[in-house]
């Protein structure tokens, strides 16, 4: 299974899509979330937290970039993209993010060298009655497989 669309109601219904992520991911995987600015990205990647049983509330890290949280099941590296437009530098980002946790990029346009050759893409849409459309695209076979997990 190569996608699967979702629509979310709420908050709530967002937290557990990300919950059932974070229960079926495994180390090392990455997810880019894209969509416009309150679409849903931080929102969604709150709920992968919860379910890694990290306690520390997720936020927005538009203004450090890199957040790592470690007090969870495994850790998880939230990285907002967002500043770094048009910025070519090498951050050396990848020191720090491990195979051993899960990643999530907002914007990851902005940080083509990150993209791993393997990935999951999140296409999230804010709806005209304030639902979200969460939209999956896995790009390669442990992706697919995780999709058949969570739908
Ligand atoms: P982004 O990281 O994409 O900029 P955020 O997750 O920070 O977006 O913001 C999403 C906003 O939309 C929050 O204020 C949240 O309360 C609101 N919201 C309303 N309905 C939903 C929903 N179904 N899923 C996610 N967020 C929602
Ligand atoms: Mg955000």
């Amino acid at each position: 299974m190569k996608e699967l669309k979702v629509i979310t109601n709420s908050v709530d219904e967002t937290h557990d899509l990300g919950k059932r992520i974070a229960e079926f991911s495994k180390a090392n995987m990455v997810f880019l979330f894209n969509g416009d600015l309150g679409a849903g990205k931080t929102t969604l990647t709150q709920g992968i937290a919860k379910g890694l049983g990290v306690k520390r509330i997720v936020t927005s890290p538009t203004f450090n970039i890199l957040k790592i949280y470690n007090d969870g099941r495994m850790p998880l590296y939230h990285i907002d993209a967002y500043r770094l437009e048009g910025c070519h530098q090498d951050l050396g980002f990848d020191e720090f993010l491990d195979d051993d946790g899960i990643t999530v990029i907002e914007w990851s346009e902005f940080v083509p060298s990150l993209v791993p050759d393997h990935y999951m893409i999140v296409n999230i849409r804010l709806m005209q009655d304030d639902s979200r459309e969460f939209i999956f695209t896995a790009f390669g076979a442990q992706y697919e497989k995780l999709l058949e997990d969570i739908k």
